[in-house]
């Protein structure tokens, strides 16, 4: 250690939110040069090419073959799958001095289809599996938590190439298989769950979230039948139709000063009609614009839910994808006057031709209190299918804890996790858009079917530091710790400096790495350094070598036992599964 390229930090960084920031950067593994972009030290490297081995291992295992692109792409391919405009602004765009324009990838299924597309020609050179580990660039708009979402970052990218849908679902298969093991090696533990596949196209999609307090994505599960699905996945079961013959008449009245949903409802409970509505029994219209990739034009979009529920904007972004969805401003309200603020109603929204989308729940034969489109004004007993029609359904409203299963397994339970890895099946969007068909078995022209399956090599290192450290420091898993063994020379007897010299060669003819900390500091540092970067066993030459014990401590347990000298190395060597 006295030679090492390690500075540690006594404090957090300012700027840090979330664990794996505050002690990657106070451990010294990782600095940030600027939002969202970090330079990594000596011992952030060994930690990141231990997790790009263990996958590079996994992806060879199920026949995956590396190659590599540059991340300054071309526009043209881009170009060609619409993604160009597709991406928005996460897309970092660039013009070289011919004023041609080039992008950072973000993501490179173009360009695996295009090399496919370039050294093959017939059914014989099928299936491939191509990956890998590379840097990705995107503009994120929140860049946060340090590593965990990065404007650069390294991503381990596959994509398979099949003839048939059975094949593509094997290479799937394949992959999903993979990631378990690749997670599992990492020390991290993930919920697979189902998701939506969003600008990318294509069907089925799983997602491999790290459960963590800390997680952008909220996921729910049905304990009993083991249904698990990112939030932005859920669908929503709708009620069965109820006639619209047995209801009352829609009724206007005046409810002056009933902004809100609290208030509507206290409002319309003290008008004598002789029944208890509640939150559920209003339909809150929230009015959004949106608009497509490469336009400059937004379109209004009134968005029905169930006044108990938040319009959840992660959902609806996700539903409207690839389309930009945005809340009205005070500007979209003045120059559309027949928006009433606050008394919006499908009737006039309806009237004036805006699109109109609900929530699976708001079925025909269900009546509602609602907006009747004049200030101060509210209509009960609107009744879907009889004095309104929506455009369609969307799903938008928030996913709370208790809602039923959409595989009726019963209530949902909630819980949050980090994004570690993704596959989906594409199936042929981006072979046809590129023109990737190849001569089949039968001689005719076959479209190749394909699989884009990513990992995050970067935010791997920042989800396991999630997952497994304590208030003292970094914890790390076995297989992922810049060094087995952090072996502290305690006092300044020379004697435990040539014990310790000499056990530190006996870890390492046995294949341990070994962290030996040689430097003149107190013992009390030396600990709180050991803590901080997290080696998964210390042992430490202190006033026990007199006796002939050393002290073996376990990071993760903080476990503590003394070991005779002379078997040290032999039990470590057999306790960290490294040699
Ligand atoms: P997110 O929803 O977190 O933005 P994504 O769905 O856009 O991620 P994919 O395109 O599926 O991500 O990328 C594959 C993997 O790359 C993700 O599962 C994640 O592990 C990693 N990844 C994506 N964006 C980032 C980022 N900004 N920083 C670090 N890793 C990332
Ligand atoms: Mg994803």
């Amino acid at each position: 250690m006295s030679g090492l390229f390690l500075h540690t930090l006594r404090e957090d960084p300012a700027d840090a939110e979330v664990i794996s920031h505050k002690l990657l950067v106070r451990a010294g593994y990782v600095r940030r040069v600027a939002p969202g972009i970090y330079s990594w030290l000596p011992l952030g490297m060994k930690v990141l090419a231990r997790v790009e081995a263990i996958i590079r291992e996994e992806m060879d295992a199920i026949g995956g073959q590396e190659v590599h692109f540059p991340a300054l792409l071309p526009k043209d391919p881009y170009e060609a799958t619409g993604r160009w405009t597709e991406y928005g602004d996460a897309l970092f765009r660039l013009k070289d001095r011919k004023k041609a324009d080039y992008l950072l990838g973000p993501t490179h299924e173009e360009m695996f289809t295009l090399m496919v597309k370039g050294e093959t020609s017939s059914y014989r050179d099928f299936p491939v599996i191509l990956y890998q580990v590379q840097t990705k660039y995107r503009d994120e708009e929140r860049p946060r938590a340090g590593i965990l979402r990065g404007r650069e970052f390294t991503m381990k990218d596959s994509y398979s190439f099949d003839l048939s849908d059975e094949a593509l679902q094997a290479s799937y298969d394949a992959h999903r298989e993979a990631y378990q093991r690749i997670f599992a090696r990492l020390g991290l533990e993930v919920q697979i769950v189902s998701a939506m596949s969003g600008a990318m196209g294509g069907s089925a999609s799983e997602e491999f979230l790290a459960p963590c307090a800390s997680g952008e994505d909220t996921y729910v599960r049905a304990p009993a039948t083991g249904y698990a699905a990112n939030v932005e996945a859920v669908t929503t079961p709708a009620p069965p139709e109820q006639s619209t013959e047995d209801k009352p008449e829609a009724v206007v009245y005046d409810t002056p000063d009933t902004p809100t949903i609290e208030t509507l409802v206290a409002h319309v409970n003290g008008l004598g009609l002789g029944r208890t509505f509640t939150a559920a029994d209003t339909l809150k219209n929230v009015m959004v614009k949106t608009r497509l990739p490469g336009s400059t034009e937004w379109t209004l979009l009134g968005v029905g839910v169930p006044g108990d529920r938040e319009v959840d904007m992660k959902r609806l972004e996700a539903s409207v994808s690839p389309a930009e969805v945005a809340l009205l401003e005070d500007a979209d309200f003045a120059a559309n006057p027949f928006l009433t603020k606050g008394y919006i109603g499908p009737v006039g929204l309806a009237k004036n031709g805006v699109r109109y989308l609900v929530d699976p729940r708001i079925v025909t034969g269900t009546a509602w209190v609602t907006g009747a489109d004049e200030p101060g004004r509210h209509v009960v007993d609107l009744v879907a299918g009889r004095d309104f029609t929506p455009d369609g359904t969307i799903e938008a409203a928030e996913v709370r804890e208790g809602d039923p299963s959409p595989d009726g397994g019963g209530p949902l339970v909630a819980a949050r996790g980090i994004e570690m890895g993704h596959i989906f099946q594409l199936g042929r969007k981006y072979a046809e858009a590129l023109g990737l068909s190849v001569q089949g078995a039968d001689g005719k022209p076959t479209t190749i079917t394909m699989g884009s399956y990513g990992v995050g090599v970067t935010r791997a290192v920042a989800a396991i530091t999630e997952q497994h450290a304590d208030d003292k420091g970094l914890v790390w898993p076995a297989e992922v710790a810049p060094y087995a063994v952090h072996l502290v020379i305690a006092g300044k007897d020379p004697a435990q400096a040539e014990a310790a010299d000499r056990i530190a060669t006996g870890l390492a003819d046995a294949g341990l790495e070994v962290l030996l900390d040689d430097r003149k500091a107190s013992p009390g540092v030396k600990f709180a350094d050991a803590e901080l970067l997290g080696m998964p066993t210390t042992l430490t030459v202190g006033r026990g070598l007199a006796n002939g014990v050393v002290e073996v401590t376990d990071r993760a347990s903080g476990e503590r036992r003394e070991v005779p000298v002379d078997d040290v190395v032999a039990e470590l060597a057999g306790l960290t599964g490294r040699a």
